[in-house]
């Protein structure tokens, strides 16, 4: 049986609060049109903002616990901030009357393991799932400082290139959900945030993995009939008929939301569930160009094909899905239809100013430059500063890993020879970046490995903005709207040279490894190493076994201890600590590591460092001057010495992380 909470009840149910009708902070999703299908357990209990919430001001292992966030169908979730590091952290409680049933409490840790074992930037990083004696159970997740998808849809028109990018990282991140046997089963606008990050706008995390199916014997004994069921509108016609359920289900439900996201409107709606439920199994969606005819054709195509009634009519899986959007992106593109124009108008019943194209065979289009309209580069042209001091403009022909290579048909610069990478950025002054070169490509190696002549360079002191700019460079070198290079330069670097450099990351330490900077976090650390294992194992397959492939053990094996190392807050500590990294400190403290545990540890840290701790004292004394005196950067500056010293020190953690975010600098 389900049971069906609605928010069309008397004004306030939940807290009896005074508040507009609708707006009760406690009250589950108050934008959506019904309530997941819960079962009996259906939480009603007082609204958790009430002034009595015991949790409010309450800590919660290393966090202070700061206001309620939301409320869905298994927990409530609240903002929490470490008093030390000030890092926000968003924590998940399972819902009271659910914590008796171990069931309950079982499938509640699933949806941390299901999105541990996944690990990818476009799903909601946990660090933790703990208790709060005597039995309330919650998981530590990164908290996502944006707004839900459904808030942007309210707003009105989202352009068909902004759905299709919001789409493909849904895909994407779906695809890696799927690949580790997760399916999600309650995908919809109120699950997915968009956050400004890596110089993105509209950077999607997908959230609620609460009724997700791991599809292991293990959890589907704990899959409980009829409990939670999903949300009606999203659902595909077999979860409708509770017949078996796998990632054609989620194809389905990406479909419904790339309808609504392109449209405005759902496919499927009613006054009743049964009504919306049976439209999903019998009624054909009202092909979305009938309802906003500026979309694509492309667009629909792909759009009706993930909503076909058959499982087996659909997308058979996310990469196939995507590679269609793609096409569809790319129609956008191609057309003469300044694309910018478009996306600014709101008029959502106007013609296409130009005809759309169907999509053109794969490989051979060169679409212009709409792409990129914002005065960027396509020539992927960058400058760079040779060590002789010289600014040359030259051709990258691959950004990958904090690496870049660059064609160069002249005298190559000496190996280990520093150079600074003038990184494009769009609309602004390029970025410059450090950068040290790690490998030749002389005559003969390009001859050999037909690629171009060349070097690559490892580039290096890559923070949040520089690695942003990187990774969009990376992305418009590979995007169709640049000119492509010729065939040869266009292959991918030869796999001996790959494992070569992979083995002087390796030797070089575990963050180089990774390819992560100091302050990397954990979800990042563990996204790292799960796409490295990816590459790691295609080079294999490229590699002649003869002579490289046993390398390659070596390789994994020193992949596995980096993410051993750093991906547990414990090891970490140490280890950053070591290193005077004091940001990977404060990483690990967000991930839990307790006071009592960090002061431990620097007792024997400084006892085997002998006038260490007096050198961050005097640091210290003078980034207190600094402040009296007015000058806070100096004071910054005085700070880092002083945790560098004493990474350990909570004290001086205290100190700098408040004066940084007076400073309105995030940690
Ligand atoms: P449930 O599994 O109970 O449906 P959700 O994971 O959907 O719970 O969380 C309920 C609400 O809490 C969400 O709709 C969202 O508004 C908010 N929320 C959940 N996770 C986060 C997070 N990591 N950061 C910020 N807000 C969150
Ligand atoms: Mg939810």
């Amino acid at each position: 049986m389900v049971a069906i909470q609605s928010d069309e009840g008397p004004p306030c149910p939940v807290c009896r609060g005074e508040h507009a009708r609708g707006e009760c902070p406690g009250a589950r999703d108050p934008a959506s049109r019904l309530g997941v299908l819960v079962g009996p357990e259906a939480p009603v209990g007082p609204c958790p903002q009430a002034p009595t919430d015991p949790l409010v001001g309450s800590m919660v292992g290393s966090f202070r616990v700061q206001k309620l966030l939301g409320r869905g169908g298994m927990g409530t979730v609240y903002l929490a901030e470490h008093p030390i590091i000030g890092s926000k952290v968003a924590i998940k409680f399972l819902h009271e009357s659910m914590c008796a049933s171990p069931e309950l409490v079982g499938r509640f840790y699933d949806e941390a393991r299901a999105v541990n074992l996944i690990g990818h930037e476009n799903i909601v990083g946990v660090y933790d799932l703990a208790l709060l004696p005597p039995s309330r159970y919650y998981i530590v997740m990164e908290y996502l400082d944006g707004t839900p998808l459904s808030a942007l849809l309210r707003e009105g028109l989202v352009a068909p290139r902004t759905a299709i990018e919001i789409l493909l990282q849904l895909a994407d991140a779906l695809r890696a959900a799927h690949d580790r046997g997760v399916v999600h089963r309650d995908l919809k606008p109120e699950n997915v945030f968009l956050l400004h990050r890596h110089g993105r706008d509209r950077f999607v995390k997908l959230v609620d993995f609460g009724i997700a199916k791991l599809v292991d014997r293990q959890s589907a004994a704990r899959t409980v009939a009829g409990m939670i069921v999903g949300t009606p509108e999203y659902m595909a016609p077999e979860q409708c008929e509770n017949g078996p359920v796998d990632r054609r289900t989620d194809v389905y439900a990406l479909g419904v939301m790339a309808y609504e996201v392109a449209t405005g409107r759902l496919p499927f709606t009613g006054a009743a569930i049964t009504q919306i439920l049976l439209a999903q199994l019998r009624d054909a969606p009202v092909p979305p160009r009938q309802v906003e005819r500026s979309i694509p054709p492309a667009l629909e195509r792909v759009i009706l094909t993930a909503l076909a009634k058959k499982p087996e009519d659909r997308y058979q899986d996310m990469a196939a899905f995507a590679a269609d959007l793609e096409l569809a992106r790319r129609e956008i593109a191609s057309a003469a239809v300044p694309v910018e124009a478009r996306d600014a108008s709101v008029d959502r019943h106007g013609e296409p100013t130009s005809p759309a194209r169907g999509p053109s065979s794969e490989g051979t289009e060169r679409p212009g430059e709409a792409t990129f309209p914002a005065g960027g580069p396509v020539s992927g042209e960058l400058e760079v500063r040779y060590p002789d001091g010289k600014l040359r403009r030259i051709r990258a022909s691959e950004v990958a890993h904090g690496g870049i290579f660059l064609c160069d048909e002249g005298t190559l610069p000496p190996l280990f020879s520093a150079m600074q990478v003038m990184v494009p950025v769009q609309g602004s002054p390029p970025l410059e970046v450090a950068g040290e070169v790690v490998r030749h490509v002389t005559a003969g190696d390009a001859e050999r490995w037909k690629m171009a002549r060349g070097f690559a360079v490892q580039l290096r002191g890559l923070d949040p903005a520089r690695r942003a700019a990187v990774d969009a460079f990376a992305v418009r070198l590979a995007a169709p709207g640049i000119q492509p290079l010729s065939p040869p330069q266009r292959a991918p670097i030869p796999a001996p040279l790959a494992l070569e450099a992979l083995e002087r990351r390796a030797a070089a330490g575990p963050y180089e490894l990774l390819g992560a900077n100091a302050d990397a976090g954990f979800p990042e650390i563990r996204e790292r190493a799960r796409a490295l294992r990816g590459e790691v194992e295609s080079l294999r397959l490229r590699l002649r076994p003869e002579h490289q492939a046993s390398r390659i053990p070596e390789v994994l094996a020193r992949l596995d201890a980096a993410a051993a190392l750093l991906g547990s807050p414990a090891e970490r500590l140490m280890f950053d600590a070591r290193h005077g990294n004091f940001r990977g400190v404060a990483h690990c403290m967000t991930a839990g590591t307790t006071a009592a545990v960090v002061e431990a540890r620097r007792r024997s840290f400084l006892a085997e460092r002998p006038g260490q701790a007096e050198r961050a004292q005097r640091h210290l004394a003078r980034a207190q001057v600094a402040r009296k005196l007015g000058n806070p950067a100096a004071a910054m500056l005085e700070y880092e010495a002083a945790l560098s010293a004493d990474p350990l020190d909570l004290e001086i953690h205290r100190a700098y992380w408040e004066l940084k975010r007076a400073r309105g600098t995030p940690g």
